[in-house]
C-alpha cells in the first residue's frame, strides 16, 4: 500500500479500494499518479500542513474511500 509519512501525518492509497478513477491526481496531479489501474503517491512528493485542505478534498472526492490522511505517531 503505497504511503508517505510527513508533517506528522500518514498518507496512504488503499490499492484494495482503489479503483484507478483517477479523481485524486486530477485535484492533486503533484502527488499523485495513475499506474496500472491503481493510484501511486508521486516520487518525491512532499507534502507538508500545507496541504492538508487539498488532501481533505482527495479524501472526499475517492469514490472509494482508498485515500487516507491522518495524523500518525511516526514521523520520517
Ligand atoms: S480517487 Fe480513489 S479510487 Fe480514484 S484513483 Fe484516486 S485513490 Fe483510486
Amino acid at each position: 500500500m503505497p504511503e508517505l509519512r510527513a508533517g506528522g501525518h500518514r498518507l496512504t492509497v488503499d490499492h484494495d479500494l482503489c479503483s484507478g478513477s483517477g479523481r485524486c491526481r486530477d485535484i492533486a496531479p503533484d502527488l499523485f499518479v495513475v499506474r496500472d489501474d491503481r493510484s501511486w503517491i508521486a516520487e518525491g512528493a512532499q507534502v507538508t500542513d500545507a496541504d492538508e485542505d487539498l488532501l481533505r478534498q482527495v479524501e472526499a472526492a475517492c469514490p472509494w474511500f482508498a485515500v487516507s490522511y491522518a495524523p500518525s505517531a511516526e514521523n520520517v
